[in-house]
């Protein structure tokens, strides 16, 4: 039987603000348990949340560059539920007035472009974290990271394969670092994802029974647990059985996912409008002072290295993919460098060598400016393609040498001399006097072994197209 798969994705992203949520306590990331637990973190009576702006605006921000409606006017809601890295007693978020929404996030997966719908974007905050085990049959409670603003994404149910969900989720991650909200770091937690799947027969109009996959922080991880969950409803449905609404777990060690407790309906955590806090009201002009400040969004940019600076689709989609790869091959064509060969450049050589050494493009030894010049080396034939390539790997570990050093003690500068290389042609011409006639009788590959002789013979360091102009010349006397 055939069937058809479908997915939501509720993703929260820690937000880049230095204080938390409602308190003036630091965010800051790896610190001493509990130093950053200020009184409204721990919950004391009587202290009134004040409410973080600059995560307002990050909210803005996302609304803005994913097309959402921003909402006027906005309520905080208590979410209540027992926890004790909650010592609230509840999360403060939004319920039915959010912040962001309805929008949507364009993605392209398995070659085909698809809208996403995003139905809405609250502004909540973090809890704490429990760490079991911290000594033998003890759990510690770290409050640094309760208050901290999260925004949390959620996606109306459009995705229909773990391709698309991957696709949505890198899509989402580039756009809020791009866009200066998150810091996108995964393994810190910083971006999160809920992910909802079910499965109906191919072709039915109602949707299945969903279980949500809870806190996967890895695209690979999205993708096993969503292969994994989807084959187990098939064959679970298949074998007469019946889906259950489920909070699950993905375990990476043995690929599995696992129930982790039945889905509580959204009426259990008694959610009612926090009276402490009044509604979050945004004008006019401060969205509009915000839009000022948004940067071109990844698609524009995409697009604009397309049209304006004729990059082919993968390589613009490829750039464009991250801020500072975009913001890399820019300082390149600032620097007059022809921007195909500086896309050529970064997705060649430089991204091999930074995934060799697993550093990220803004840790490079080889800056912008470097490369600017090198490439610029070969743009005036002073080197060939090939030697530019030794050089690279030659100044990768050095920085105090010049690209011109580099290139004079490698010895790799071309023979652009054209008495040099015509000595060279009359040599290789009189010692290949068959594949000169074969040429002359029509077979052009002796033509192109001609030519590698040349080169051969200048220890490839004659200029390739003077060499082929000199030999055009001579051979159709
Ligand atoms: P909750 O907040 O209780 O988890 P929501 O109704 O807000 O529940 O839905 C959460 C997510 O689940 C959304 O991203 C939504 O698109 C997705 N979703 C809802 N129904 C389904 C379904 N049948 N299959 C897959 N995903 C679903
Ligand atoms: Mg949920």
């Amino acid at each position: 039987m055939d069937w058809d798969i479908v997915i939501g994705i509720e993703t929260h992203i820690q937000l880049k603000t230095k204080s938390k949520q409602f308190s003036g306590a630091s965010t800051a990331y790896g610190n001493e348990p509990n130093s950053q637990a200020c009184l409204v973190s721990l919950a004391y009576p009587g202290l009134l949340p004040v409410l973080n702006h600059e995560s307002v605006n990050c909210a803005i921000k996302l609304g803005l560059a994913i097309n959402a409606k921003i909402a006027r006017r906005s309520i905080f809601a208590r979410k209540n539920y027992f926890y004790p890295d909650l010592p609230k007693g509840y999360q403060i978020s939004q319920m039915e007035l959010p912040i962001v929404g309805p929008g949507y996030l364009s993605i392209n997966a398995n070659e085909k472009k698809k809208d996403v719908r995003i139905l809405r974007a609250h502004l909540e905050e973090d809890a704490g974290k429990s760490s079991h085990g911290v000594s033998q049959g003890k759990t510690g409670i770290d409050l640094n990271r309760a208050g901290t603003p999260l925004l949390e994404i959620v996606t109306e149910p459009d995705m229909n394969s773990a391709e698309e969900a991957v696709a949505y989720a890198k899509k989402l991650h580039e756009l809020v670092q791009w866009i200066g909200i998150c810091d996108g770091n995964m393994q810190e937690g910083s971006f999160r994802c809920d992910v909802n799947v079910s499965v109906k027969k191919k072709g039915t109009e109602v949707l299945g029974t969903r279980r949500e996959i809870k806190n996967l922080n890895s695209f690979k991880f999205i993708k096993q647990a969503v292969d994994y969950e989807v084959n187990w409803q098939i064959e679970t449905l298949e074998d007469g059985g019946k889906i259950d609404q489920a909070t699950i777990l993905f375990n990476p060690e043995t690929g599995e996912t696992k129930a982790m407790r039945s889905k509580e309906e959204a009426n259990d955590y008694r959610y009612f409008p926090d009276p402490d806090l009044l509604p979050l009201l945004v004008t006019e002009e401060q969205i509009d002072e915000i839009k000022k400040l948004m940067p071109k969004l990844p698609d524009e940019m995409q697009e604009s290295f397309k049209k304006e600076l004729g990059l082919s689709e993968y390589d613009a989609s490829e750039i464009a993919s991250d801020s500072e790869v975009t913001k890399y091959f820019l300082a390149l064509v600032d620097s007059k460098v022809n921007p195909k060969l500086s896309a050529n450049w970064i997705l060649g050589n430089l991204y091999s060598r930074l995934n060799e050494e697993e550093i990220n493009i803004n840790q490079s030894p080889i800056d912008s400016q470097r490369l600017a010049e090198l490439i610029k080396r070969i743009e005036d034939s002073t080197i060939s393609n090939n030697a530019a390539k030794k050089v690279f790997d030659f100044i990768w570990d050095k920085s105090s040498i010049t690209v011109d050093q580099a290139i004079d003690e490698l010895g790799l500068k071309q023979i652009s001399d054209s008495g040099e290389i015509d000595i060279l042609v009359d040599q290789v011409l009189k010692n290949n006097q068959l594949m000169v006639e074969e040429y002359r009788s029509g077979k052009d590959k002796a033509f192109n072994a001609l030519v590698g002789q040349v080169m051969k013979a200048s220890k490839g360091k004659a200029n390739p197209s003077q060499v082929s102009e000199l030999l055009k010349q001579k051979i159709s006397k």
